[in-house]
């Protein structure tokens, strides 16, 4: 076998066993673009070879998904359809595997109307409310990977002519594959490592986190009563282990909603709907986004954060080596996915039940405990070779968690 077809048969296998951990019996959906349908056909038959009842594979395609937002009728984006509303909230609800794999022309969506778009976001937020808030849950096993397509990597790469094979190295450099089988050993060293920081970071139990950089960022946040920082492997309430992103070089925990005060300035552009927002700030009281500020798409980055009450507040904090693997590529990805773990990062929107108990708790519950409550979650990151985040515990201890944009231990 080639070595590309053998780094592409592990990769597979690794989102089906590290990713999904598929086991006899269990139900898998898949959700791929067309374009993507030999890779995609490659996890079924790895999530069959270990042991699934069922796979079953929705197919999107960026051209269809184009013409809809250019020339469907209006009223269609006021509601998610009945069929894929019964669809994806009913396979959630009964514990079905899910597996997202991502790749669309980034540009794809740049012509739509932005109403369109908010309208579509709304409606997504109120009629899928039941599979995102079990998603977000923990409620059944997901995992989100990436593969690559022509507009992607023309956008990636623009001058390069073998640029779909370059996509093809980045992101199998950044998934931990080299074709040698030594993937799944790999990723278990990376997600205990990843698991050792996080230990202390809940052990610390931080009051506060106080964010400054030379771009301008002076920022507080901070964080709720019982938080609990998460990374890489997370498990359903029966115990299945699960890495909802491949890859992942974060770790994370809710802000207190209300607690987050000072400006901060982005590292990266933001890419949203196919639209890039470049060089923007955004200004915080009492938690709330009070001024927004790009040189480029400051109009989509508006309509973003005005999806709904509790889009223009925070509802994560993730922290990322400055020196890390994917940062370390030096790649714009314009793909959440991969640009999310190659810098700090915050989100606005909603909040992972990131506190003792959370995944239990009502939406209210998670309100009174601080914790955002939104349908959007949108990364931005802002992390910079000199960041600088101090930690306050709660008997007003200073401790050094950041020094020129790198973990202190
Ligand atoms: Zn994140
Ligand atoms: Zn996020």
């Amino acid at each position: 076998m080639e070595n590309f077809e053998r780094k592409l048969k592990e990769y597979a296998e690794l989102l089906i066993r590290v990713g999904l951990h598929i086991k006899q019996g269990m139900e898998l959906m898949v959700y791929a673009p067309v374009d993507t349908a030999n890779f995609a056909r490659m996890c079924v038959s790895a999530a069959y070879d270990a042991g699934a009842r069922e796979v079953t594979v929705i197919w999107s395609d960026d051209y269809v998904t184009r013409e809809r937002f250019l020339r469907a009728e209006r009223g269609v984006f006021d509601s998610v359809p009945a069929w894929r509303r019964e669809l994806m909230n009913g396979k959630a609800r009964e514990g079905a595997a899910h597996l997202f794999i991502e790749a669309a022309d980034p540009m794809n969506l740049k012509d739509a109307e932005p109403e369109r778009m908010l309208a579509n976001a709304k409606a997504r937020g109120r009629d899928l409310e039941e599979f995102q808030r079990l998603e977000t849950t923990s409620a059944f096993p997901w995992c989100i990977a990436s593969v690559p397509i022509k507009p992607w990597a023309d956008k990636v790469f623009p001058d390069k002519e073998d640029n779909v094979d370059l996509l093809w190295d980045a992101i199998f450099e950044a998934v931990r594959i080299k074709g040698d089988g030594t993937a799944v050993a790999a990723w278990e060293a990376h997600l205990a490592n990843l698991r050792t920081r996080t230990e202390k970071l809940n052990a610390y139990n931080f009051a506060s986190l106080h964010y400054k950089n030379a771009l301008g960022t002076d920022l507080e946040i901070k964080l709720p009563e019982n938080h609990i920082w998460m990374s890489g492997e997370e498990k359903t309430p029966t115990g299945h282990p699960f890495v909802a992103n491949m890859p992942t070089e974060e770790i994370f925990t809710a802000p207190l909603k209300a607690g987050v005060n000072g400006i901060v300035y982005a590292a990266m552009p933001l890419v949203e709907d196919g639209n890039v927002i470049r060089d923007f700030h955004l200004v915080f009281k009492d938690g709330k986004i009070t001024e927004i500020h790009a040189e480029e798409g400051e109009e989509v980055l508006r309509n973003s954060i005005a999806v709904d009450e509790g889009a223009c507040y925070l509802g994560e904090v993730a922290l990322i080596p400055y020196d890390s693997p994917i940062a370390n590529q030096g790649i714009l990805y314009y793909e959440t996915l991969f640009d999310e773990n190659a810098s700090c990062h915050l989100a606005y929107g909603a909040a992972y039940p990131c506190i003792v108990g959370g995944n239990d708790m009502s939406e209210e519950e998670l309100k009174e405990h601080g914790l955002n409550v939104s349908s959007q979650h949108t990364d931005f990151m802002i992390g910079t070779a000199d960041l600088s985040i101090v930690g306050k515990t709660h008997d007003g201890k200073e401790v050094e968690v950041f020094k020129n944009g790198n973990f202190c231990f």
